[in-house]
């Protein structure tokens, strides 16, 4: 039987306001909720010491803090953590936490499965199972953050700006990325509560830079972003034509490269840098071809943007191959030549694989993350004021030596 209570996650500050003057309490008493919570940690209402007594007790009969329960929590030896949360129903989703010098990433998932079904993703072939909602995503944030903020050593250095030299942080994730499980923009009213909850000072108050969310193009809904809530936009292209993209990403049929580049640089104006981010999985003979990288260069031309190559990592079902490094090397010297600004992910060591296999061998009736857990880690190129790069599912982000 599901709680009567709600659950004050999946409220952001307005909803929080409106919650709590349908309880007839004060405007204050929102504010003071938002911090016990998202600034706080705190999920025991009985633990808000400065709330009136009668509306503790009020709340206690009515409302909640719940995040996901965690089915696993895995630790890799370079700090990078990645937790399987249950959703119910036999089905799991994951966040992952990536930790480097100058920034901590946190990956959060937004839909258990997904319906796009993308040729090369795992978490596409697993199919759809429900919508996360709003407390579930920024539940993710919420436990990750005031878990990992309460851990010894966890607390993360900032460079000082202007002045040279690092200084301490209370805050540990800094980076926000939509590149879990699941299409965020076919979750849209949820995923723009939690993204809301991100960015306001009352609660994680990240810069707009710092959030990114990752499409494989939902058309409609980018133009609806770009009003509502304009965070770092990364689209998922992964072909230079309408042909191919048919075929490797099915969305495509209903929303064709010219309306999704439309889309693209309509959202440009309200982004928070003056460029998008376009992810290209690299797949062995499918789409790494001299000529498609040429045909990508002109596809892209008009817009200002960056290119994120990913090696594929394949999963047995796929029937797909990762590209040659070569080959992706090749790709990207083409992307370069012509000017263009391209990044490559590179695999590294197998500490973490490791932890990967003994994951999905733990939870392979859930989520069947054996085929996805059947790859190597990345490394990506990223600088401090970049958008994160993409981390999908099990993949692992790091910076480039
Ligand atoms: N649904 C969104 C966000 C989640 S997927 C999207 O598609 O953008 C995050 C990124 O991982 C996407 O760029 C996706 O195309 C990529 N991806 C999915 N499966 C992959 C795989 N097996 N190997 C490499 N990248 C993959
Ligand atoms: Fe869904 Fe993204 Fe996977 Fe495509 S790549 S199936 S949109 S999660």
């Amino acid at each position: 039987m599901t709680s009567p209570r709600v659950n004050l996650l999946d409220f952001d500050a307005d909803q929080m306001a409106a919650y709590v003057a349908g309880l007839n309490e004060k405007p204050f008493r929102a504010k003071q909720l938002m911090q016990w919570i998202h600034q706080r940690g705190v999920s025991s209402i009985n633990d808000m010491s400065d709330l009136a007594k009668s509306f503790r007790a009020c709340l206690l009969d009515v409302a909640e803090v719940v995040s996901l329960p965690v089915i696993k929590d895995e630790l890799a030896n370079d700090g990078t953590r990645k937790w399987l949360l249950d959703v119910g129903a036999g089905n799991a989703v994951e966040s992952v936490f990536i930790p480097e010098d100058d920034r901590g990433t946190l990956c959060i998932s937004s839909q258990a499965g997904c319906a796009v079904n993308c040729r090369f993703c795992s978490t596409g072939r697993q199919g759809f199972s429900r919508n996360l909602t709003s407390g579930e995503i920024i539940g993710q944030l919420w436990f990750a953050e005031h878990l990992l903020r309460n851990e010894p050593g966890a607390v993360r250095r900032v460079e000082k700006f202007p002045t040279p030299g690092w200084e301490h942080t209370g805050r540990v994730i800094s980076n926000v990325v939509m590149m879990g499980m699941g299409e965020p923009l076919l979750n849209y009213d949820n995923v723009v509560t939690a993204l809301r909850l991100m960015l306001d000072d009352r609660a994680y108050g990240l810069s707009r830079r710092r959030v990114t969310v990752s499409t494989s193009g939902v058309v409609p809904m980018i133009d609806r972003l770009a009003q509502d809530c304009p965070v770092a936009l990364a689209v998922s292209l992964h072909a230079p034509n309408d042909a191919l993209r048919d075929q490797l990403v099915p969305l495509n049929q209903k929303y064709p490269l010219r309306e999704l580049l439309g889309a693209c640089e309509r959202y440009l104006p309200f982004a928070p840098r003056d460029f998008l981010t376009f992810e290209y999985c690299m797949l062995d003979g499918v789409n790494d071809s001299d000529a498609q990288a040429k045909e990508l260069i002109r596809l892209l031309s008009n817009i200002k943007c960056k290119v994120n190559l990913i090696p594929f990592n394949p999963f047995p079902e796929s029937g797909l191959k990762r590209s040659p490094p070569q080959r992706i090397q090749a790709f990207a010297n083409i992307l370069l030549d012509a000017g263009m600004v391209a990044t490559v992910r590179k695999t590294r060591g197998d500490d973490i694989a490791a932890a990967c296999g003994q994951l999905a061998g733990d939870v392979i009736d859930r989520t069947r993350v054996r085929e996805r857990a059947v790859h190597d880690k990345e490394i990506i190129q990223s600088d401090d004021d970049e958008p994160p790069e993409s981390v999908q599912n099990i993949q692992w982000l790091d910076k480039l030596n």
